[in-house]
């Protein structure tokens, strides 16, 4: 049964509330979980989301640490992580802590810790927080599958509470908060052997640490379910919802990441995704968007996507639901029937909406993926190119490229145009004799409707054009909780049994890049998870800009004009959701005190030579102790195993180790040949 009940503790008083998942999918509600101490930090419990991020230095060089945290910190994280690889670094915490304080900055320190139990203990006496990953901190994980009896694996849970307890009691006497943070790529070979690799890994993986804690009485926890996959991510956290609920009557606050996700327009999507689609749910105290850049430029970015669900208050009613036609919890595509090339099987179509422009010349189709050349009056097609491109009142005076379709509004549509296909309002498509015999895209605002009577007529239309098997629904939303609005359509669509496809609209009336970025990614990739919508169609709404503006201390990404920026977002997003893949997919690590060479400069060297690899999935490294763990599920990783040395790999098999990092490029271009992955760029 997929209604699930989640009871909420008071503070001194259990006082169970229900929280039912059918609601949440029609409308907001933040999920309100157990409250958490964090030095003077409030975290749960209804407080407002939380923003952090973690340093990249060297935890023994005290300086540049206090220094990097003081710039986080100034750009608002509200709390800040540092990587505790040993004893030594753990005990440096504190004079970390006191240079902090010396200064005026009382921010709470969270410590990261990865294999080393000893680190763990001596850091939770120092700092407000640590942070165990479940799969390493008693567990050394070797790749192997181990067959558990019942028995055999109580003896282990009993091994790892020997292990565990003792921070778990230090936490309490000195009332340390504790993150228990799950990542998938670094799931012990334990998990893995009894769950597999799944987002129920990912979640017994947390709840075996929980279990253990709860029995000693400490509940001063936050929990996280981080992956570089939002779709894995998304579903692993909701059901860790849905297993505490159930578990306990109660949830621990959240942390949410997306981890590896990159940088740039890709880490920032792939974040957005992720993160989104988990706080429109409701779900979500504190977020950390892990980018290779510099920690403080994560932080704007936190800020972009927190600022979406401060104070919301704007959700308009919409019908309840009382099945949901899919899961939550795993993928699967709804089943649409195609029309032409939407729907079906096939991949999401993109259309490009270029009707602001007064005239479409044949240059103008560069943004968006075609190039023309006009000695041998041939067009190149890139990997990104839109399949149609809606032009308004002006259909396109020119020869098209065969992949490219015109969509134009149905008042100026002719009938004998091979590619030029009309737009129609869900009325004028019911009143009109004059259709397209092959595709008829019909607009629909969901649910931008006040009265039941409203509604009912609304529904009415709705059956009556998709008794056209021609029609290709193009749903949008005015309404301020758009994406819940567009989410519930997909349910009315379903109840009516339509299975025309349907194209995601979303406009944006942002002003920066990143918001423009964070808008589109949670509106159109909340649904793409859930295998909703056969097409992407991304606009700007009026009074947008694209404005690129200089402001301290923030980084806006470059734009070069606003239709390239829509079509290379919209196949990002199909991209990070892994709907259609289209480019080069990079796994990279954020950086921490472990790293072993420049990592954005070295992503940024890969990304230059390997940009052309559709499909191949890159993991570039910092170190070797986490990194091979972490990769998940990358085709090839270039991990850094010492200064100066690099460590390549084919999957999880180590193929090179210990090269030299000034010919660690082309050893990895060696290995991409090797395995038939490589290609010649185009015009390289
Ligand atoms: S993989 Fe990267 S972020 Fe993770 S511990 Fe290693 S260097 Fe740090």
């Amino acid at each position: 049964m997929l209604v699930y009940f989640i009871n909420f503790l008071k503070k001194e008083t259990l006082n169970p509330q229900q929280y039912n998942f059918l609601t949440a999918v029609s409308s907001y509600q933040r999920l309100k979980t157990s409250e958490v101490s964090i030095g003077d930090l409030k975290l749960g419990y209804g407080h407002p989301i939380r923003i952090q991020t973690m340093t990249t230095t060297d935890t023994m060089d005290t300086e540049a640490t206090v220094a990097q945290t003081i710039r986080c910190i100034e750009a608002g994280a509200e709390l800040v992580r540092i990587t505790a690889p040993s004893k030594n670094e753990a005990l440096n915490l504190q004079h970390i802590k006191n240079e902090l304080r010396k200064r005026g900055y009382n921010t709470p320190l969270v410590a990261d810790i990865h294999f080393t139990p000893n680190a763990a203990e001596i850091a939770a006496r120092i700092i407000e927080k640590v942070r165990v990953n479940p799969g390493n901190y008693a567990d050394k994980k070797k790749f192997e599958f181990i067959e558990y009896t019942d028995a055999a694996y109580h003896e282990e849970i009993d091994r790892i509470r020997e292990r565990f307890t003792p921070l778990v009691k230090i936490c309490k006497e000195y009332g340390t908060a504790m993150r228990i943070g799950t990542n998938h790529g670094s799931l012990s070979d334990r998990i893995m052997s009894r769950y597999g690799d799944s987002a129920m890994g990912m979640v017994e993986s947390a709840m075996e640490f929980l279990r253990i804690a709860r029995d000693e009485s400490y509940h001063n926890i936050v929990l996280s379910m981080k992956s570089s996959n939002p779709q894995v991510m998304v579903q692993a956290y909701r059901l860790l919802v849905e297993t505490m609920s159930n578990e306990f009557g109660i949830c621990y606050p959240l942390h949410l990441g997306v981890t590896e996700a990159g940088d740039g327009e890709d880490g920032r999507i792939k974040s957005a995704i992720g993160i989104g689609t988990l706080l429109e749910d409701g779900i979500g105290d504190t977020i950390r968007v892990s980018l290779t850049e510099d920690p403080e430029f994560e932080i704007p970015v936190c800020k972009d996507i927190v600022s979406r669900y401060n104070n919301r208050t704007d959700t308009a009613p919409l019908p309840a639901v009382e099945k949901l036609p899919y899961s939550p919890f795993e993928y699967a595509r709804r089943k649409s029937s195609a029309v032409e090339n939407i729907g079906g099987k096939q991949v999401p179509v993109v259309i490009a909406d270029l009707h602001h422009l007064k005239e479409v010349r044949a240059e103008d189709l560069q943004s968006i993926g075609y190039s023309y050349d006009e000695a041998t009056d041939k067009w190149t097609i890139g990997d990104a190119a839109a399949d149609y491109v809606y032009t308004g009142t002006e259909p396109i005076g020119f020869g098209l490229p065969g992949t490219l379709k015109n969509i134009v509004q149905s008042a100026v549509w002719q009938q004998d145009s091979e590619s030029v296909f009309p737009i129609f309002s869900l009325t004028d498509f019911n009143n009109t004799t004059l259709k397209s015999d092959r595709i008829n895209f019909v607009m629909v605002d969901a649910y931008n409707l006040a009265e039941e009577q409203a509604i009912v007529e609304y529904t009415a239309q709705l059956k009556s054009a998709a008794e056209d098997k021609t029609v290709v629904f193009c749903i949008s939303s005015t309404n301020a909780n758009a994406m819940h609005s567009v989410r519930r359509m997909f349910i009315q669509l379903a109840e009516l049994g339509i299975t025309q496809p349907v194209i995601l609209v979303t406009d944006s009336g942002a002003h920066t890049p990143d918001e423009h970025l964070i808008h589109f990614a949670t509106e159109t990739g909340a649904l793409l998870l859930d295998g909703l919508g056969d097409g992407i169609c991304l606009g700007f709404s009026a009074g947008s800009s694209l404005d690129n503006p200089v402001v301290k201390g923030r980084t806006y990404l470059p734009v070069k004009d606003i239709y390239q920026f829509a079509n290379n977002t919209a196949f990002s997003i199909l991209q990070a959701t892994r709907t259609r893949i289209s480019k080069t997919e990079y796994i990279s690590c954020p950086s921490c005190g472990r790293t072993l060479f420049d990592l954005q400069e070295t992503t940024a060297k890969i990304r230059a030579v390997t940009n052309h690899l559709k499909g191949v999935k890159i993991a570039i490294m910092g170190c070797i102790v986490n990194g091979p763990g972490e990769m998940a599920d990358a085709d090839f990783g270039y991990v850094g195993s010492g200064v100066g040395k690099i460590t390549l790999y084919k999957n999880k098999e180590i193929v090179k180790r210990n090269i030299d990092s000034a010919v660690a490029v082309d050893e990895l271009i060696a290995l991409l040949k090797e395995h038939g992955a490589w290609t010649e760029a185009i015009n390289a």
